[in-house]
């Protein structure tokens, strides 16, 4: 009895010594502004001015990826571009006279999903800045006059309804016309649902333009940038007579999941890269966005050989 008495008594002493409980309030005392430092440190970091590198997740500075054409300094991932910008970094300044800019496209199925197309085309017209998600003109790329488009991922994922078909064809003629080449950036997640039937026409509608074009013995370069899918790549963007693409971009038709159920077999490691498809044949050339400008004007060097410079005229 008189042990268990005794031991009461220390108990009490023990819970009446706070010397062991202070030291872990005061470490977490001392790690709490540790924590609050550290979020307020990123909250001094305002948003937008940042970005993090899907290739090699290093923060880059958004005006120093602006300044190097949305390429990574680091690692030499490919950003996307918008089609003005791109259009700035390849042509000769104030050379660029932009064709049927005011073309807007019309909700011919009347179409009504989640969100309707029309309501869809405004809210894109708005945040974008863009008519829809090609930007066509004639231009000159160093020497050479040049009938250029080029499609921006931006609006409504690069689609092709039938504004940029016809955007497009009207393009390619006028390049027949003036008897220069066609230069067409592409990047597309394909045919626009929302307008059916009339976006797949485009397909063909395109191809045709460009065959009367091959027919006059003028070029053709396309270029495909990240990513180049479905029916934009099942026409116009695969009949180049040159076909560049810029590296690690994805190509291909269908998606790899919907081929890899299809054909029940283990998709290569790589599959529908640029890289993949260099090897395979299918592009000429990698050619990265900084050395794009350069490469075209001497790739069209190659190709006018046979053919009278239109450039020399002006
Ligand atoms: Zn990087």
């Amino acid at each position: 009895m008189d042990t268990t008495s005794f031991v009461k008594k220390t108990i009490a002493f023990e819970t009446v010594e706070p010397s062991l409980t202070p030291p872990p309030i005061k470490a977490s005392l001392l790690k709490k502004p540790r924590l609050a430092g550290g979020k307020s440190r990123k909250r001094d970091i305002p948003e937008g001015l940042w970005t993090r590198c899907p290739g090699c997740s290093e923060m880059i500075f958004d005006k120093e990826l602006d300044e190097n054409l949305k390429v990574c300094p680091k690692c030499g991932h490919h950003f996307p571009i918008g089609a003005h910008e791109r259009i700035h970094s390849m042509v000769e300044t104030c050379t660029f006279e932009e064709m049927d800019a005011e073309m807007t496209s019309v909700d011919v199925l009347n179409f009504k999903g989640v969100a309707t197309y029309k309501s869809k085309l405004e809210a894109y017209k708005k945040n974008t800045t863009l008519k829809d998600a090609v930007v066509t003109g004639l231009c000159k790329i160093g020497p050479h006059r040049v009938a250029l488009g080029v499609m921006d991922f931006n609006f409504l994922g690069g689609s092709m309804g039938s504004v940029v078909g016809e955007k497009l064809a009207r393009l390619i003629e006028r390049g027949s016309e003036k008897e220069c080449p066609v230069v067409i950036i592409s990047t597309s997640g394909g045919a626009r649902m929302y307008e059916g039937m009339f976006s797949l026409m485009q397909m063909a509608k395109t191809a045709a333009a460009l065959a009367y074009h091959a027919r006059r013995h003028l070029p053709y370069v396309s270029v495909l940038t990240h990513p180049t899918t479905a029916g934009v790549m099942a026409s116009y963007a695969s009949l180049g007579d040159l076909m560049l693409a810029e590296p690690g971009a994805m190509i291909g038709f269908a998606g790899p999941r919907v081929i890899k159920d299809t054909t029940q077999a283990e998709l290569p490691p790589g599959f529908q890269t640029a890289e993949f498809l260099l090897d395979h044949g299918l592009i000429d050339a990698i050619v990265s966005r900084k050395e794009m400008k350069q490469q075209l004007i001497e790739y069209l060097n190659f190709l006018g050989a046979g053919h009278k410079p239109a450039a020399a005229a002006s």
